[in-house]
C-alpha cells in the first residue's frame, strides 16, 4: 500500500501536476476532442469508393471530387464518369483528366497520425512478400527516422522523382531533317515537366551535348513554345480537346537563320 501510494506520488510529480486522475482525464479529453475533430472532417479526407483515407489521393479536373488514385483507376476501366456527381469525365480518355491531388494528401497524413507511414510500410510489405524491388526510392532510414505524427510527408515526395505526379505522354518528332529522330520518340513524364526540361533532354539526345538545349525550339500546333511553361500548361491551353499523346516537334533554331 505504502510503495503504491508512493508510485502514485511519483508520477504525479513527474506529470507536473497536482493529481493523477486530472492528468488522465485531460489525456483523455484532448483524445476525445481530436476523433471528434477528425470524425467532422472525414467526409472530406476518406475515399467514396472504399471508404478508407485517401492514398494517392486523385481529383477530377472538371468536378474536383477526390479518391483513391488506385480505386478511380480502377472505377474508370468500366466507367468513364465521376463515382461521386457522375459526370462524364471524358468520353474515351476519362485517365487523362484527373490529376495527382498533392495538398489534398499532404492535409490527410497531416490529420491521421501515422497513415503515412502505415502506407509506406504496407507498400513495403507488399513487394518484399513477393520478392520485388520496391519501387519507391525511399531512403532506408526514411520511415525509422519519421515516427510520430510530426513527420513531413515532404521527404517522401522529395526522393520519389516526381512519380507520384500527374504523368503526361508525349510524342516528340524532329520537324525537319537537319535535326535527327529520337529512337525513342515517345515519352513519359511529369506534367511539371517545363519547355526547357523538354530541351535539355533533346539537346541530350540528338546533339549529345546538354549545353545547346537554347539551340532547339519546340512546338505545338506550329507555335513555338515558351521556355518556362509546363507540359501541363501545354495540354490544357493547346492539347485540351485532343486525344493523347501531346505530340510535339522540335527543330533548330538555327535552321531559321
Ligand atoms: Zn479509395
Ligand atoms: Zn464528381
Amino acid at each position: 500500500m505504502g510503495i503504491e501510494h508512493e508510485q502514485l506520488r511519483k508520477t504525479s510529480t513527474e506529470e507536473g501536476d497536482g493529481s493523477h486522475w486530472l492528468v488522465q482525464f485531460r489525456r483523455l479529453f484532448h483524445e476525445m476532442e481530436r476523433r471528434i475533430r477528425l470524425k467532422t472532417l472525414n467526409p472530406y479526407i476518406t475515399c467514396k469508393i472504399c471508404k478508407g483515407y485517401l492514398i494517392d489521393a486523385t481529383t477530377v479536373i472538371e468536378c474536383l471530387h477526390t479518391f483513391c488514385k488506385s480505386c478511380l483507376v480502377k472505377h474508370l476501366e468500366d466507367n468513364n464518369t465521376c463515382p461521386t456527381c457522375e459526370i462524364v469525365i471524358h468520353q474515351s480518355h476519362p485517365l487523362q483528366y484527373i490529376s495527382y491531388d498533392r495538398t489534398m494528401q499532404d492535409i490527410v497524413y497531416k490529420l491521421v497520425p501515422n497513415l503515412q507511414q502505415n502506407e509506406v510500410r504496407r507498400e513495403r510489405d507488399f513487394y518484399k512478400k513477393r520478392g520485388m524491388p520496391y519501387p519507391k526510392t525511399i531512403p532506408n532510414n526514411c520511415i525509422e527516422k519519421e515516427t510520430g505524427s510530426q513527420s513531413s510527408s515532404s521527404k517522401v515526395e522529395d526522393s520519389d522523382y516526381h512519380r507520384s505526379d500527374e504523368q503526361v505522354n508525349i510524342l516528340l518528332e524532329a520537324q525537319t531533317t537537319a535535326l535527327k529522330q529520337m529512337r525513342r520518340k515517345f515519352i513519359r513524364c511529369s506534367a511539371q515537366v517545363t519547355v526547357t526540361h523538354l530541351k535539355k533532354f533533346i539537346a541530350k539526345k540528338v546533339l549529345n551535348n546538354m549545353d545547346k538545349y537554347r539551340e532547339v525550339d519546340i512546338l505545338c500546333n506550329e507555335e513555338v513554345l515558351g521556355k518556362d511553361h509546363t507540359v501541363k500548361f501545354v495540354c490544357v491551353t493547346r492539347w485540351r480537346f485532343k486525344d493523347p499523346p501531346l505530340k510535339l516537334y522540335y527543330r533548330s533554331r538555327l535552321d531559321l537563320a
